[in-house]
Order: structure tokens, then C-alpha cells, then sequence
């Protein structure tokens, strides 16, 4: 049995429809005898309406609410992701990163994590369940909700990724993987196979958000594989951000 754990973009669980298309491959990989763990980030644009909402109410939004309001967007998707998998007779529990034991550091809007509690994860496994996990945030030493900056979920998921000594991270995105500039901006750019954690952090860098900086200071900290790919077409290669020497 394998320690699998999948990331899905706002894209990927946008729609009600995604979110079941979604369900269904992580029930076939949970089938197949692995213990899965699913890290979601919020739905399509809801955390940037959050913050909209937010400057309707004020011009200089207090710190830790600003974390409370905008950690509730993954809340969203990863209780639907839950809701969905168990209507399809796949037992599932959605956690708050909080709950599944995620330790940042105690600073708003834009932590480290530090560390991940594995009790609360291990013992859902034991019971069978897949554990869908709100990305971007964890808990900090006052109990309090942190986020960890715009992106982040990509680095929730390589950190649950590391902390369960998983072989691979699944990001699964609403490209087929990473290319050489941006495939929405330069339709000519090309799809690469693998691609190393260097070469990687410098396109990140350099403003490709395709994943977060710090996702591939983990990946490479930890050794864990990165395998880009896409959500519309889970059969698509994607591309592996891994050590290439
Ligand atoms: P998610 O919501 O899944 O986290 P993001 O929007 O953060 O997805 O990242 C995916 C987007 O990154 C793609 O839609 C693409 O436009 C953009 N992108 C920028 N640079 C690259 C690149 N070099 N390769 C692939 N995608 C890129
Ligand atoms: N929902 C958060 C954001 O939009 C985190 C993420 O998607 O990774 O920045
Ligand atoms: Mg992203």
C-alpha cells in the first residue's frame, strides 16, 4: 500500500461537476489500496472575491482576520470534495489544516510551516478514509488560523507530501504541465518531461505561478518529486520537478 497525495488548483474544483470529476479519480486511486490525502485550494476566484469583499469593509484589514476571512474559501472546497467522494461510497473526512495538524509559524497572512502533526491523519487512514486537507493555512501556537501567502496550497501539499514520506506530490492543475513560458501567454512554448528543482524555482522566480516558490524549496529540502499535471485529462504525462543529477 502506497501514501498517495494529490493537490487540486481553484480551477480544477471550480464547478460542482469538477468537483465530482475530481472525486471520482481520487475513489479509483483510493481503490487501487493507497492511502490518499487531498489538499484543495479554494474555488475558482473565491479567495480574491474574499479580499474584494474585504476592502468594501475596510482600507486596513486587521492581520488575523484577514487570515480568518480568506482561510474560508479551502473550507469550502474541501468539505464539497468530502461530501462528494462519501455520496459516491468513498469514505472520506475533510480537515482544516488546523485539524490535520499543519504548524506555522506564528505570523499572519504569510507563515512557514513548520512542522505537521501526523496523529489526526494517521488515524483517519486507519479507519479508511480518504483525508481532504484545506491548503494554505495551518494553525499557529496561540490556536489561532494562519495562511501562508497567495499560492500556498501548492506548498501544503509538498508538505504533507514530505512529513508522510509520500514518493511523489500529484499537483494536478488547469495545465497539462510545466512549459518553458507560459502557455496561455506564448501558445509556441513547449511542454517539458522533467524539469529540475533549480531550474524550476528559477521560472517560479520569475513570476510563473504555475507553482509556489516555496513548494519547490520543500520539494527539493525533502527530496519529494513534484508531478505536475493536468486536471481536465488525468491519462496527460504532466512534467516531474524532481533532482535531475
Ligand atoms: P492552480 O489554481 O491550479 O494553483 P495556477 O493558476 O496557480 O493554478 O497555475 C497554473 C497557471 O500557471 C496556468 O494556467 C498558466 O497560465 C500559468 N503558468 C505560468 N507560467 C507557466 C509555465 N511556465 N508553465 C505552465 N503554466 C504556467
Ligand atoms: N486560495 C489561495 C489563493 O488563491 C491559495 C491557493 O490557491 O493556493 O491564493
Ligand atoms: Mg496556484
Amino acid at each position: 500500500m502506497s501514501i498517495v497525495v494529490h493537490k487540486y488548483g481553484g480551477t480544477s474544483v471550480g464547478t460542482p461537476d469538477k468537483i465530482k470529476n475530481v472525486a471520482r479519480h481520487v475513489a479509483n486511486v483510493k481503490a487501487q489500496g493507497n492511502d490518499v490525502v487531498v489538499i484543495v485550494s479554494a474555488m475558482g476566484h473565491t479567495t480574491d472575491e474574499l479580499i474584494n469583499l474585504m476592502h468594501q469593509i475596510t482600507k486596513n484589514p486587521d492581520h488575523r482576520e484577514y487570515d480568518m476571512l480568506i482561510s474560508t474559501g479551502e473550507q469550502v472546497s474541501a468539505s464539497l470534495l468530502a461530501m462528494a467522494l462519501i455520496d459516491i461510497g468513498c469514505p472520506a473526512v475533510s480537515l482544516t489544516g488546523g485539524q490535520a495538524g499543519v504548524v506555522t509559524e506564528d505570523i499572519y497572512k504569510k507563515a512557514r510551516i513548520k512542522h505537521i502533526k501526523l496523529d489526526r491523519i494517521k488515524k483517519e487512514f486507519k479507519e479508511g478514509k480518504v483525508v481532504v486537507i484545506t491548503g494554505f493555512q495551518g494553525i499557529d501556537s496561540k490556536g489561532d488560523i494562519i495562511t501562508i501567502g497567495r499560492g500556498g496550497s501548492d506548498t501544503s501539499a509538498v508538505a504533507v507530501a514530505a512529513a508522510l514520506n509520500a514518493d511523489v506530490c500529484d499537483i494536478y492543475t488547469d495545465v497539462d504541465g510545466v512549459y518553458t513560458t507560459d502557455p496561455r501567454i506564448v501558445p509556441e512554448a513547449k511542454r517539458l518531461d522533467t524539469i529540475s528543482y533549480d531550474e524550476m524555482l528559477e521560472l517560479a522566480s520569475l513570476g510563473a505561478q504555475v507553482l509556489h516558490p516555496r513548494s519547490v524549496e520543500c520539494a527539493k529540502h525533502y527530496g519529494i518529486p513534484i508531478h505536475l499535471r493536468a486536471s481536465f485529462d488525468f491519462a496527460r504525462t504532466g512534467t516531474m520537478v524532481k533532482d535531475t543529477k
